[in-house]
């Protein structure tokens, strides 16, 4: 098991308990049925379980998008009731990103969780029975094992660590990724860019980008801070740039990714929420993006 730097503990904020629809594992639904909480729910006429096509089912939502199974404010009934093992491993899982690699089990978490946003948690050896728990029952993708695609040719897994520990220490001393992924390109791709066209590139998918989301947002040049940099280094720590098809795409999203978390700070929005919900984190249509970023900046090399 692979920890991250980054901390966490839940702070019970009700945030992971409603803004989303939760599949429940078939084996659970009759448990749920059967929980003395669901009697309740169901004589008070509440939906906790929806049903949907090919029988799968989530969980169900008040007028409020509250989960029915939240008591007080922003308390889990099941949990404080039948404890951790009785939610839907969705909810166990939320917000650990879990993929095997050479090394072990690499533990990410998603910025979209409240106590992640501040960094507050316990050591990471109290994570361990449930991380081994999820571990132990799923399957997770699996990293690294063969090399990846990246731009039109392959990279091996060990050199791929090497840049990614390249790239941390050069975030954490205050360098823009758009700054260190263009060096990046120039001297490991052949690109022939200069960096202010590079840079308008990244602007110009930027503002699609920005359509796409459809949000308002105007768009804001790439900096650092404490907070963007924890971020950025935790979505390499977490392996997110070996996700995709070719790792050159998944480079491009993610600086497309950053001129957005400074477009949605300067606006007074939640950049968190903005980026990694609805671009790194929790999307999984964005394959065509990245295949058409990686596309266009490959006409650029010399190599
Ligand atoms: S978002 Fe994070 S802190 Fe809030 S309830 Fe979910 S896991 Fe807990």
């Amino acid at each position: 098991m692979i920890f991250p730097k980054q901390r966490y503990q839940c702070i019970q904020c009700g945030k992971s308990c409603g803004q989303w629809r939760i599949w429940v594992e078939p084996g659970l639904v009759p448990t749920l049925r059967e929980h003395p909480l669901a009697l309740r729910l169901q004589v008070a006429g509440q939906p906790y379980l929806v049903e949907r096509e090919g029988g799968w089912h989530h969980l169900g939502y008040d007028a409020q998008g509250r989960c029915f199974f939240l008591e007080g404010e922003r308390r889990c009934g099941l949990h404080s009731s039948t404890g951790w093992l009785s939610k839907p491993r969705a909810c166990r899982q939320f917000p650990f990103f879990l993929l095997e690699t050479p090394e072990g089990t690499q533990v990410g978490l998603s910025f979209r969780c409240s106590a992640v946003q501040q960094n507050v948690g316990v050591d990471w050896e109290q994570h361990r029975s449930d991380l081994e728990q999820l571990v132990g029952t799923g399957s997770y993708r699996r990293v690294g094992f063969e090399a990846a695609a990246w731009g039109r040719s392959r990279l091996e897994w060990d050199d791929y660590l090497d840049w990614e520990t390249s790239w941390r220490e050069q975030l954490l001393l205050g360098r823009p990724l758009r700054e260190i992924f263009f060096l990046h390109l120039v001297a490991h791709l052949g690109l022939q860019l200069a960096e202010p066209d590079f840079a308008r590139l990244v602007r110009n998918w930027s503002v699609s980008a920005l359509a796409l989301l459809q949000t308002s947002l105007t768009l804001a040049e790439p900096g650092s801070d404490g907070d963007s940099i924890r971020y950025f280094e935790h979505v390499l720590e977490r392996k997110w740039l070996w996700l995709g098809e070719n790792l050159l795409g998944r480079m491009l999203l993610l600086l497309v990714g950053e001129q957005l978390y400074w477009s949605a700070l300067a606006s007074g929005h939640n950049a968190f929420d903005l980026v990694e919900g609805e671009w790194l984190g929790h999307r999984e249509d964005l394959g065509p993006v990245e295949e058409g970023l990686a596309n266009t900046l490959l006409q650029f090399l010399v190599f």
